[in-house]
């Protein structure tokens, strides 16, 4: 499978469609997730072309990689969820992954629940 260079989140990136941003760098960028699912509902994207969470840790670099991550903690330090958060990455057809551009959601603002629903 190959990127697609016509996703949603690709086109984000390219400034052809607008969203609530957060912050970003060279390596990242952080925006609010359209249809939150908790008060809080961020979602962290490289900016280099990965298709989901296998694809990035297996082929981004370590510096692209290290970049995304610390801006991934820097964002979540600023999000006022110090009581607590939950990353989500959902990866391919069984993982419930619809944008195939790698991003890890960001939920907190409540007591979450159980990791899944059923
Ligand atoms: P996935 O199911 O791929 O893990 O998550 C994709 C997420 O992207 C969903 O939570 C969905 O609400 C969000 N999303 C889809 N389209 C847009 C959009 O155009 N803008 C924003 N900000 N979020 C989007």
């Amino acid at each position: 499978m190959s990127y697609d260079q016509n996703n949603i989140f690709a086109k984000i990136l390219r400034n052809e469609i607008p969203c609530k941003r957060i912050n970003e760098d060279a390596h990242y960028l952080a925006f609010h997730d359209i249809h939150p699912k908790a008060p809080i509902h961020v979602l962290v994207i490289p900016k280099g072309h990965y298709i989901n969470a296998q694809d990035f840790h297996r082929n981004a670099s370590p510096e692209e990689i290290t970049g995304f991550y610390k801006g991934l903690a820097a964002v979540a330090e600023n999000l006022n969820i110090q009581e607590g958060f939950r990353l989500i990455s959902n990866c391919g057809l069984n993982g419930g992954q619809e944008v195939p551009h790698y991003h890890m959601h960001i939920l907190g603002g409540r007591q979450l629940g159980p990791m899944l629903a059923a």
